[in-house]
């Protein structure tokens, strides 16, 4: 047995003797994570040095402001785990300013656009039914709330050549005509490489600054397996816990000094209090990982892993939006293969044989978002198993067998058992330990 497995089932032994009913459940979601198999495209499996960072010690204190002008003492640790996670941020992105006090993606975004606008202030986004994100400048979230979001367009002609990717002619119309004050490009569920420079060329031409948000290519930026947004975006948001593999939380970068110190007030004092100084130290942790040659095969492999199953789900019936995948995502369109079936009975009955997916709406979608007619699927995560294209095509065949018996129940129990042998054979990293904990 591997040395971190150890710990991971000491912990649990541990809070066994306190807290039984608590210690089962984490104990039931172990064995839930370890025997199925993960194809949500914005989460993943950290290792077991960042997994424990997070349990540790950091978490007891408070360490409100920054390295070296902190508003508690005891800080001098604080301050090395800080800097260092700082200063490897800045390394892996080629940036010279980083804040890692972010709790989440949404707050990473909410700082950077109270640094960048006023309330009231014109911001140009992707629509969320169009890949965008919440915190885009939906009429629910703060972004729509005290801001004033434009949105630019896809191509929408399925006889274009650019079919279901960023229509960035339209985008220099509407911000031209908008005159937005901020550009912001990086979404959710957008499978295609996006041209940062192009934005670049639109936002200094409409005199507007260029956020990019890349919550889920983070990891493949890092490596250069996707464009790196800098030099062109002026600010860079992101999430540290999707592709790039870390713990849960946000980060924010620039290479403007100016920049940098508005987004440090508005992210402290503006939005939050304390920083989460254990997620500091896993942060730390997992952009060191990100460092190593180890982590840039990792990133090629999950491309390759999401082009094997794109192209497994194409030759069984399925539609690719925009033809295929440039990046670790895919938007599964459901309808060529069955109009009558929707996202959601799919998620349904794909979880129900231990395969896990999100519904989510395709570009144009008919059905509502409650309902949908498409899923998302993404390979971090099975590629951090040690998936590979093999496992991709029986991926691939295992979905559709679900899916074209409308989740009938003798399928579904088939499909379970091959899902436990893959896992089974495929374990998580530091996965042993939940033997012992079964
Ligand atoms: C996931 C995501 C976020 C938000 O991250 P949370 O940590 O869930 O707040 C923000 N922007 C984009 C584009 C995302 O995909």
């Amino acid at each position: 047995m591997h040395h971190d497995d150890h710990i991971a089932e000491s912990v649990l032994d541990l809070i066994r003797q306190q807290d039984s009913a608590a210690a089962d459940i984490i104990a039931r979601e172990q064995t839930r994570q370890a025997s199925t198999i993960e194809l949500i495209a914005s989460e993943n499996h950290v290792s077991p040095a960042v997994m424990h960072a997070m349990g540790s010690c950091l978490t007891n204190k408070y360490a409100e402001g920054y390295p070296g002008a902190r508003y508690y003492g005891g800080c001098e640790f604080h301050d090395q785990i800080e800097d260092l996670a700082r200063d490897r941020a800045k390394q892996l992105f080629g940036c010279k300013f980083a804040n890692v006090q972010p709790h989440s993606g949404a707050q990473a975004n909410a700082a950077a656009m109270m640094a960048l606008l006023q309330p009231g202030d014109t911001f140009a986004a992707l629509l969320l039914k169009d890949g965008g994100h919440l915190s885009h400048g939906m009429k629910i979230n703060f972004s729509g709330v005290f801001y004033n979001p434009v949105f630019y367009p896809l191509h929408y002609d399925a006889k274009h050549p650019d079919f279901e990717r960023i229509d960035y002619d339209a985008v220099r119309d509407v911000c031209l005509e908008h005159k937005p004050k901020l550009i912001l490009c990086g979404y959710s569920a957008y499978p295609r490489i996006i041209d940062f420079a192009r934005f670049r060329e639109i936002a200094d031409e409409c005199g507007a600054l260029l956020m990019a948000d890349i919550a889920h290519i983070a990891g493949l930026c890092a490596t250069d397996v996707h464009p790196n947004p800098f030099p062109h975006a002026h600010v860079v948001t992101t999430t540290t816990h999707k592709t790039l593999r870390g713990p849960r939380g946000g980060l924010i970068m620039t290479n403007d000094e100016d920049l940098a110190k508005k987004i440090d007030k508005s992210l402290f004092p503006g939005i939050q209090g304390g920083p989460l100084m254990h997620v500091i130290g896993a942060k730390a942790i997992a952009f060191g990982e990100a460092l190593k040659p180890d982590f840039t095969d990792y990133a090629k492999r999950v491309v390759k892993n999401a082009q094997a199953l794109a192209g497994a789900l194409t030759e069984r019936g399925y539609r690719i939006t925009s033809g295929g995948t440039d990046n670790h995502l895919m938007l599964v369109d459901l309808q060529p293969k069955d109009a009558n079936l929707t996202g959601a009975d799919a998620e349904k009955w794909l979880e129900a044989a231990g395969l896990i997916t999100n519904k989510n709406g395709i570009p144009n979608d008919p059905r509502s978002p409650r309902v949908t007619s498409g899923l998302r699927l993404g390979t971090p995560a099975t590629t951090t198993r040690g998936f590979g294209p093999a496992e991709m095509s029986r991926i691939a065949d295992m979905i559709d067998r679900v899916l074209s018996s409308s989740g009938d129940e003798s399928t579904t129990r088939t499909v379970r058992a091959e899902v436990s042998d893959l896992c089974e054979a495929l374990p998580l990293p530091g996965a042993a330990a939940l033997k012992a904990v079964r």
